[in-house]
């Protein structure tokens, strides 16, 4: 495996293997940027089949951490880790014990919160260990109102843009309506006089909420050839690629679900189908904002709403440069974040 000449390395600060075998542990934590405070990103538990699928996984999602963050402007960096899920029966608690015992190693350099495959409970378990953690229910606890929040907001720009209006009877599909942030977005969207298309796998919880809301109901696969002007998917990534591209018909996309796109070329390709995207991290970034009130009481609810516009007038630039250059919208985020990151690395070096 090699580690510095990886393809996604690309100037991460520091990382650290972690393998504890009382408990069967075996992690990798990345901490790509520190330069505007300590990386933060989620602890992802996956049954990656070997550690070089783990470490692309951590690099790429660590370094998507630095985008995210710095297009929010939060005084924060980028990091994320990932465990290897052990095979067979394991002691879950000894585990996340040895997790929250791996990050002191990092000194707060880094600091974990929940991602996919790990629970509250799990993250209780580690801070018996360590204090290098946000987003515990002890804290701020669930960001998912807040991100969907920052999503609805989204949704909103990405509609004035690519319809010209309001979202009064504007149409929207929601992929993955029932989960923690699904759930959210569509009551804001109902409130908001949007027509809903709604689909998931949890049919109990969709019939009931389609009941509540008042919206249709499509299976899951059909989401992708429903007749409406905003996609905004809240399940799975890589939901636009070479299979399902062809079969949209929205003028827009605009969701919570982490990296939407299967390659970065299928910006260009929503593009030329005269699709509006707004980059994920950017309008995703409520739950990451939440958290910052783990780290100091001035991160209020009156910040976090300040910051929840702050994401709003981001996307608009965003898309202004897009318009402008005539260039694919997730390129110039990515170029803007980059930037950012340069910038503050500069003015690191200069100040020190
Ligand atoms: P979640 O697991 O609570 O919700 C996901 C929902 O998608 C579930 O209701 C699930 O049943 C449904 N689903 C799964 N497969 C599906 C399919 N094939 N078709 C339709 N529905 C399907 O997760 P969440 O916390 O709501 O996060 C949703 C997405 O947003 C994820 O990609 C996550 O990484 C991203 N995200 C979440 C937050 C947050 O604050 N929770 C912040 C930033 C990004």
């Amino acid at each position: 495996m090699s580690v510095f000449e990886h393809a996604a390395f690309r100037n991460h600060e520091k990382v650290l293997f972690v393998a504890d075998e009382a408990s069967g542990l075996k992690a990798i934590l990345a901490v790509h940027s520190t330069v505007r405070g300590p990386a933060i990103g989620g602890c992802r538990m996956w049954r990656y089949t070997t550690s070089d699928e783990a470490l692309t996984d951590v690099l790429r999602l660590s370094e998507g951490m630095s985008y995210k963050n710095i297009m929010a402007d939060l005084p924060i960096g980028g990091g994320k880790s990932v465990i290897m899920r052990p095979g067979g029966d394991f002691d879950r608690t000894a585990l996340f014990e040895a997790f929250g015992r791996a990050l002191n190693a990092l000194n707060g350099e880094y600091l974990s919160a929940e991602d996919v495959g790990v629970s509250p409970a799990d993250l209780d378990a580690a801070a018996r260990h360590t204090k290098h953690l946000v987003g515990l229910s002890s804290g701020t606890g669930d960001p998912s109102p807040v991100t969907a929040r920052g999503v609805f907001f989204g949704i909103q720009v990405a509609a004035q843009r690519a319809l010209g209006g309001d979202l009064k009877g504007v149409k929207v599909a929601v992929q993955g309506a029932t989960g923690h942030v699904g759930a959210y977005l569509v009551r804001h969207l109902a409130e908001a006089g949007v027509e809903l298309i709604l689909a998931d796998i949890n049919e109990t919880a969709l019939n009931a909420l389609a009941d509540e809301v008042g919206a249709t109901i499509v299976d899951k696969d059909a989401i992708y050839d429903v007749e409406a002007d905003v996609f905004a998917p809240c399940a799975l990534g890589a939901v636009v690629n070479p299979d399902t591209i062809d079969r949209f018909k929205f003028k827009a996309i605009a969701g919570a679900a982490n990296n939407q796109l299967s390659t970065p070329h299928m910006g260009a390709e929503l593009q030329k189908r005269g699709i509006l995207y707004a980059p994920d991290y950017v309008i995703n970034a409520g739950g990451i904002i939440n958290v910052m009130g783990d780290l100091d009481p001035q991160f209020d609810e009156r910040w976090v709403d300040g910051k929840l516009q702050g994401l709003k007038a981001t996307l608009g630039e965003i898309l202004d440069r897009s318009d402008a250059q005539g260039r694919p919208a997730n390129l110039i985020a990515d170029e803007i974040a980059r930037q950012r990151i340069e910038d503050a690395r500069a003015g690191g070096k200069r100040a020190a």
